[in-house]
């Protein structure tokens, strides 16, 4: 068994670190081995887990915002402390690349800054009031126990995103990360006890099958929020689950990005933006394009200079400081990247550059003459692999980007500002990037509409996810 880095594999539930009976493997999707041999929590565990998160609340969400920005702030620190640590275990466990392993823990760390300031400002109103002898007042409350699920491909942000503004609000957290990537999430849970935070406020339960977990928490009517960031598929299930105890719920789902280049676009910056946005993470995020348009007349250029980026990309170990695509983060994910690409041939495509793997390392990877009724065009492919298609005016290419039951994410290139204020405006997605492939920021709001999901993360939005509103009528004595 490889042991690198010392590795948190207990479940943390009510401050303490738990060895339930069993324990599953996580391995490295880059050699295979077992990294480590987690906590395999199950229903008693988060029965345990959603009663501490009821006790905690009482306590939490009376302390002021003062007091809980210190201990998120000194969690913070402690995560940029651990920067080298936390960004190797994402590495080793689902393979992003180090450097960009190091550009999330501080995108991570920076959720958690950015809420523990914020919330400090989370003021009520008084609302100018109909009758001389009243006063109406509007609070702001934490909304309870929360209960988030994050994905594998963002270990450390998409658990931040999530448990800073909700323990900034005055929530409590349960966290299910994803199987594929729990030591990350656990190794966050350690830090939050380091920083001080007090027993229940964050845990962290780790298993191999998150449907008996789940459905504890789901179905406990105490818990009075849900926060899930995976598919479409499962986010859908999920939301009709807590609609039986009427949750609150975000929901940050799939997408299906296009990215346009009209023929005014500086190609160099259009390309290498395309490469930031396509490639990073071997083309496995939510906001990665899946679609590149681009206008008839540059076509040719553009899929020539695209295809020497690609080719240029060094695809290796995760752990190489000069890696930048890495691994697929398991067997299902490459079959899924082969499967766009093997259809997309037999239907017609051609392929200029990449198209085969190596284990789970799959080579970047252009394809041109895509047409619809390919399964590329129509599913998230979650890899390195960036169709290209041509359109011909401003107004078949927002129809072309709109054609499509997500929207989460859309880039455009151009230097014309009436055409950048009129395509951004026309776009029906949560987040439109001009000239931008990477818009994502701590203090933005991200999210999706359609099929992409429901509610915002990041930002002042993120946190009012967390929050109640409370009218108070205060009838003053005669
Ligand atoms: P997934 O939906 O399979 O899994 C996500 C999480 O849900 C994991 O923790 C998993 O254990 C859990 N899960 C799966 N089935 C469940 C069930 N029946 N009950 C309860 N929990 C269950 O997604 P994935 O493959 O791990 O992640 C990739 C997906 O996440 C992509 O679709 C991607 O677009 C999406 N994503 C969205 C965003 C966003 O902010 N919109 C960000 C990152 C990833």
């Amino acid at each position: 068994m490889l042991q690198v880095e010392p590795r948190v594999t207990q479940a943390f539930v009510a401050g303490r670190w738990l060895d339930p009976p069993r324990r599953f493997p996580v391995r490295s999707p880059a050699s295979g081995e077992v990294l480590a041999q987690v906590a395999d929590c199950g229903p008693e565990e988060a029965r345990q887990a959603a009663d501490a998160a009821v006790e905690a609340f009482a306590a939490w969400s009376r302390t002021t915002a003062h007091e809980r920005a210190e201990v998120l702030q000194r969690w913070a620190e402690l995560m940029l402390r651990d920067e080298d640590s936390l960004a190797r275990l994402m590495a080793q466990e689902m393979g992003k690349p180090i450097r960009e392993s190091r550009g999330e823990v501080r995108y991570a760390a920076g959720f958690i800054t950015w809420s523990a300031e914020e919330a400090k400002r989370l003021g009520g109103e008084l609302i100018p009031t109909h009758a001389s002898h009243k006063r109406l007042l509007v609070m702001r409350e934490p909304v309870g126990p929360a209960f988030g699920i994050t994905p594998w491909n963002f270990p450390a942000a998409m658990v931040t995103r999530k448990a800073a503004p909700a323990l900034a609000a005055g929530c409590t957290f349960v966290l299910k990360p994803a199987e594929q990537s729990p030591l990350t999430a656990l190794h966050l849970a350690r830090l939050w006890e380091e920083a001080g935070g007090p027993p229940g406020t964050l845990q962290v339960l780790p298993c191999a099958d998150p449907v008996p977990v789940a459905d504890v928490l789901l179905e406990d009517p105490r818990i009075r929020k849900l926060t899930f960031t995976g598919s479409t598929q499962v986010g859908r299930l999920l939301y009709e689950r807590a609609a039986r105890t009427l949750k609150r719920v975000s929901l940050e789902l799939g997408g299906h990005a296009p990215f346009l280049v009209f023929d005014d676009a500086d190609l160099e910056a259009a390309v290498r933006e395309v490469v930031a946005c396509k490639f990073r993470n071997a083309g496995q995020t939510c906001v990665c394009t899946n679609r590149v348009y681009v206008q008839a007349g540059i076509r040719d250029a553009f899929v020539e200079r695209l295809a020497a980026a690609a080719r240029a990309l060094k695809v290796g170990d995760p752990l190489d400081e000069t890696t930048q695509i890495g691994p697929l983060v398991d067997e299902q994910g490459l079959r899924k990247v082969r499967a766009h690409v093997e259809d997309a041939l037999q239907k017609g495509a051609r392929l200029v550059t990449g198209g085969s793997h190596r284990g789970l390392f799959y080579e970047p990877t252009v394809l041109v003459d895509v047409r619809p009724g390919m399964r590329i065009l129509e599913e998230e492919t979650f890899g390195p692999v960036a169709p290209v298609l041509t359109f011909r005016t401003e107004e078949d290419a927002v129809r072309l980007a709109n054609d499509t039951p997500y929207g989460l994410a859309a880039y455009f290139w151009t230097r014309d500002v009436g055409r950048a204020f009129r395509v951004a405006e026309r776009l029906q997605y949560g987040i439109v990037g001009v000239n931008d492939g990477v818009p994502s920021t701590p203090h933005a709001p991200f999210g999706g509409v359609k099929d992409s999901g429901i509610g915002r993360e990041g930002g002042r939005w993120g946190l009012e996810e967390y929050l109640e509103v409370k009218f108070v009528s205060v009838a003053l004595p005669a």
